[in-house]
């Protein structure tokens, strides 16, 4: 018993050191500045993307008095500039590929399609305001969040200037800060770039002309899914990808097939090929490119460069403060900053860039700045699934192959073909593959990725499937609907289900009806 007690007291007293460390630590980074004795606001969100209206929903939904701020539309990237327009484009550049396709639909081929791109492109504006009400000052406030146009500046641990749409400025004080300020696109210093004037994913929906040749800089999956958007709206599109292959997170063969794909569709698909300089000669835009020690010349109409994005770090106050950065904004695993009460999310604190991983890390946010010292919770990426819009679409969650050798992970692979699968040879899209790595001799999913129609949709099956710690057996007793695509989600596991075969017991059992039958 007085072992026990003495084990306690020790216990008790390295985690009350261990406190005060992390403690001191905070406190070091608070010392020149005097704390308020009363706050205005719980929270005041900067940024008003998915990141930062997430954060700001949970806020109010919990009774906080939150604020929330943005500068320039609310819905951020992926309503204006990101997700919402290139999905509606996509949807207009699908409509067309499978008008080329009629006759494997067994339709007569019409002699051409009529239709104007400055109509495509305002059809995905109009897209853009169907959805806008989702993230409106309107729905906002209606919850209960303060939310102001204008540009936020931290001024203090616990002030934030705003400096309003209409010249004036305000000061909130405030316990807790999150920073939810997005990225941009990073535009590379090629010499001449300036000079040929370039396109990004914030610009290119303010085309209303069609370029008739169109490089787009970046193998990614934003230069890959407009890529293919644009050759099919009628540009002569060539893809320029520094790298081996296109989409390089992904497994090879997934490459390979997106840009047999591509190429199928005549899109001029150009990798290990290095942008070296733009140039202009005689009116004509050219890209110099170095490939295998030598140069090639690519003339283009317009230029998309799509080669990442970067966090938007600067003007808002961040270094005056000493919150400090690297790539991104450095956070802990409960997305604190260096100052524990100021808070990342989204793009602006990585690793991820998706809506859908904002949100997520936006509910962490919300809750540690909310509820800390009492309950604090660390963003659990264990499960993290995505998916690149292209034809054929790819999607993922967990470990790929190249993922899990360059980690020393072993893993065993079931792979289906969903070139078999009836309603893909129906839908007359039987193409692609499931791939699903497993832990060697257990029933434990790692990963899987999904090359095919639908492939974003059908991911979700095996997200669920991680997220709860249900293997490919119970999956293979799951009734899915004849004839469906997620039909394929049941035959790889019973692929699995076949290697895993009781072989033994097996042998038993067909000497059993052997008896049986009396023979
Ligand atoms: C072409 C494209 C396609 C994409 N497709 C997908 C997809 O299909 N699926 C997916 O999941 N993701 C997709 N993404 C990524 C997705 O758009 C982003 O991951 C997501 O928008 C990140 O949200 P966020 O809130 O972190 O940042 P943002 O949406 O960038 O929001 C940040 C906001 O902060 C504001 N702000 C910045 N500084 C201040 C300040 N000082 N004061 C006030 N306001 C400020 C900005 O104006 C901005 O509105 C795509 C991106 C692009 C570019």
């Amino acid at each position: 018993m007085q072992n026990i007690l003495l084990a306690l007291i020790v216990g008790l007293a390295a985690l009350a050191a261990s406190k005060s460390i992390v403690v001191a630590r905070a406190n070091r980074v608070y010392a020149n500045w005097i704390r308020p004795r009363r706050c205005e606001r719980n929270i005041v969100v900067i940024g008003g993307g998915s990141a930062g209206l997430v954060t700001a929903y949970i806020a109010a939904a919990v009774k906080a008095k939150v604020t929330l701020v943005e500068k320039h539309k609310l819905g951020g990237d992926c309503l204006n500039t990101g997700c919402v327009p290139s999905k509606a484009l996509i949807r207009s550049a699908k409509f067309l590929s499978h008008q080329r396709r009629a006759e494997e639909f067994g339709m007569r081929r019409p002699a051409g399609t009529d239709f104007s791109f400055a109509e495509v492109m305002e059809r995905v504006q109009r897209i853009i305001k169907a959805i806008e009400p989702h993230d409106s000052l309107e729905r906002y406030t209606g919850m209960g969040v303060d939310v102001v146009e204008g540009t936020a500046r931290i001024v203090s641990p616990w002030e934030v200037e705003i400096t309003q749409n209409d010249g004036s400025t305000r000061r909130l004080t405030t316990r807790s800060i999150v920073i939810a300020a997005g990225a941009r696109p990073f535009v590379p210093s090629i010499p001449g770039i300036d000079e040929v004037g370039y396109l990004t994913s914030d610009t290119i929906w303010n085309l209303r002309e069609l370029p008739r040749r169109l490089l787009v800089l970046g193998g990614g999956p934003i230069g890959a899914e407009l890529t293919q958007a644009f050759a099919r709206l009628g540009a002569q599109v060539t893809q320029v990808e520094m790298a081996p292959r296109i989409m390089m997170r992904e497994d090879p063969e997934v490459s390979a097939l997106v840009t047999q794909r591509f190429r199928a569709e005549g899109i001029t698909v150009l990798t290990s090929h290095q942008a070296k300089q733009f140039l202009l000669e005689d009116g004509e835009k050219i890209l110099v490119a170095e490939t295998a020690g030598r140069d090639v010349r690519i003339p283009f109409d317009a230029v998309l460069v799509a080669v990442g994005r970067v966090a938007n770090l600067d003007g808002y106050g961040l270094a005056e403060l000493g919150v400090t950065t690297s790539r991104t904004v450095d956070t802990n695993a409960f997305l604190q900053t260096n100052f524990p009460n100021i808070y990342a999310a989204g793009d602006v604190a990585g690793p991820f860039q998706f809506t859908h991983t904002a949100a997520h890390q936006a509910w962490y946010a919300a809750i540690n700045a909310l509820f800390d010292p009492f309950k604090k919770f660390k963003a659990d990426y264990s499960v993290i699934p995505w998916a690149t819009f292209v034809e054929p679409e790819v999607a993922r969650v967990g470990l790929n192959e190249q993922e899990a050798r360059e980690q020393g992970i072993a893993y065993e692979l079931t792979h289906f073909g969903i070139d078999d699968l009836d309603r893909a040879i129906a839908d007359s899209e039987a193409h692609g593959f499931i791939k699903v790595l497993s832990v060697p001799g257990k029933d434990r999913i790692l990963g899987v990725t999904i090359v095919g129609e639908h492939a974003g949709d059908l991911i979700a099956e095996y997200v669920l499937a991680m997220k709860h710690g249900i293997g490919l057996n119970k999956i293979l007793g799951t009734i899915h609907i004849y004839p469906t695509l997620a039909e394929a989600n049941k035959y790889v596991a019973g692929v699995w289900k076949k290697a895993h075969a009781p072989v033994n017991l097996l042998a038993w059992v067909e000497r059993f009806h052997a008896w049986r039958r009396g023979t």
